[in-house]
């Protein structure tokens, strides 16, 4: 069987990988692949409102945490502690990542400005060695990868695919004439990891906003922002400032000592648009199924938001069972 995936982003390139076992794959992406927004990822597990997604997200688990024995890969499995401004529930998702890696979710006292929240061992991407490897994996798998727009999902059938697998992002707005994808604007700024961190915090500030530090051996991501509909792929001073400051407060509360001199020097700053899928509320409304076209047998993959670094594994196994259902 000849498969097109369009989407040279994590989920394109996971799924592409897997199904390298199975079938000849090429991957379509019409962006640099040192350029999608999974390369600007954070990137912790993290679930948000993935919904109904269990199995793919217990899956993913498993498969980063084998990752995590891999020295290349970038992948680790380290505490994670996320705070929040008024009291709340521990979410779901949590318990499937604990069920799978046979850990334990840990509640947090109320600290500073915070009314407590939750601690538990998740799986770390350190993105900017991550992405290469897993773009080195897959082309050692035979899968090649063409830099290429594609401008309709059947066009790719009159080129003697018979498969096609939409893992297009944002681009899923056109490709799937989908109006429910939206951008949603992240910015981040990588600084070196002079405090030794080793802890990653996620804090739910009192204004709404979120503050996160994700370390890794080189750097640390200091973020966040999540700006629905902001469609300029770029920084803004103000922003980088504000989450470096927010960052510096939320590690000084959790008692780090020397807290103040966060950020003081930066490494790069950065900003990517994150494919949402907004459906009744939920920003991570993923689109994971198999379509029957006219033309032919389409697997979409798309609507991640804020989730498809942690949804990647799953996701590439699911749809091969879904390559496997034709
Ligand atoms: C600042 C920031 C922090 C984040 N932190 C986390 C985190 O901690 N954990 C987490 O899980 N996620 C995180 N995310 C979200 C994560 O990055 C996204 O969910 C994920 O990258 C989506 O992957 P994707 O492969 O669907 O899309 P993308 O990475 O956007 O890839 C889409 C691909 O489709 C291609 N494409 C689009 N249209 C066409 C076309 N017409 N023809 C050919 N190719 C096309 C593009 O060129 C690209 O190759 C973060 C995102 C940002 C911006």
């Amino acid at each position: 069987m000849n498969i097109a995936v369009i989407g040279g982003g994590v989920i394109g390139l996971s799924a592409a990988l897997r199904l390298s076992a199975v079938a000849r794959v090429e991957v379509f992406t019409r962006d640099d692949p040192a350029e999608t927004t999974s390369t600007r990822a954070g990137a912790v597990f993290s679930a948000f409102d993935a919904g109904d997604m269990v199995d793919v997200l217990s899956a993913s688990a498993v498969a980063f945490a084998e990752l995590a024995g891999d020295g290349d890969a970038g992948v680790s499995l380290r505490p994670s502690s996320e705070y929040w401004s008024r009291p709340g529930p521990i979410p779901a998702w949590t318990g499937v990542v604990a069920g799978a890696l046979g850990t334990r979710v840990q509640s947090l006292a109320p600290v500073g400005p915070y009314a407590g929240g939750f601690r538990l061992t998740v799986p770390q991407v350190d993105i900017p060695r991550y992405m290469p490897w897993l773009r080195g994996r897959v082309l050692a798998s035979g899968v090649s990868i063409t830099r290429r727009a594609v401008d309709a999902v059947a066009l790719l059938f009159g080129e003697g695919f018979d498969l096609v697998v939409n893992a297009s992002g944002l681009g899923a707005r056109v490709l799937a004439e989908d109006p429910a994808v939206r951008p949603m604007r992240g910015q981040v700024v990588h600084v070196p990891n002079d405090l030794g961190l080793t802890e990653a915090l996620d804090a739910t500030e009192p204004d709404g906003s979120i503050t996160y530090i994700y370390p890794f051996a080189q750097h640390v991501v200091l973020g966040g922002t999540y700006e629905h509909d902001e469609q300029a792929c770029v920084t803004e001073p103000g922003a980088l400032d504000a989450m470096t400051e927010r960052c510096r407060g939320l590690l000084a509360c959790t008692g780090r000592a020397g807290a103040a001199g966060l950020g003081r020097v930066r490494l790069r700053a950065l900003a990517g648009l994150r494919p949402a899928r907004v459906v009744g509320g939920q920003r991570e409304a993923v689109r994971l199924e198999l379509e029957r076209t006219k033309a032919g047998p389409v697997v979409h993959a798309y609507g991640y938001g804020r989730a498809g670094v942690t949804l990647s594994w799953g996701t590439a196994a699911r749809v091969v069972e879904l390559v496997g259902m034709v």
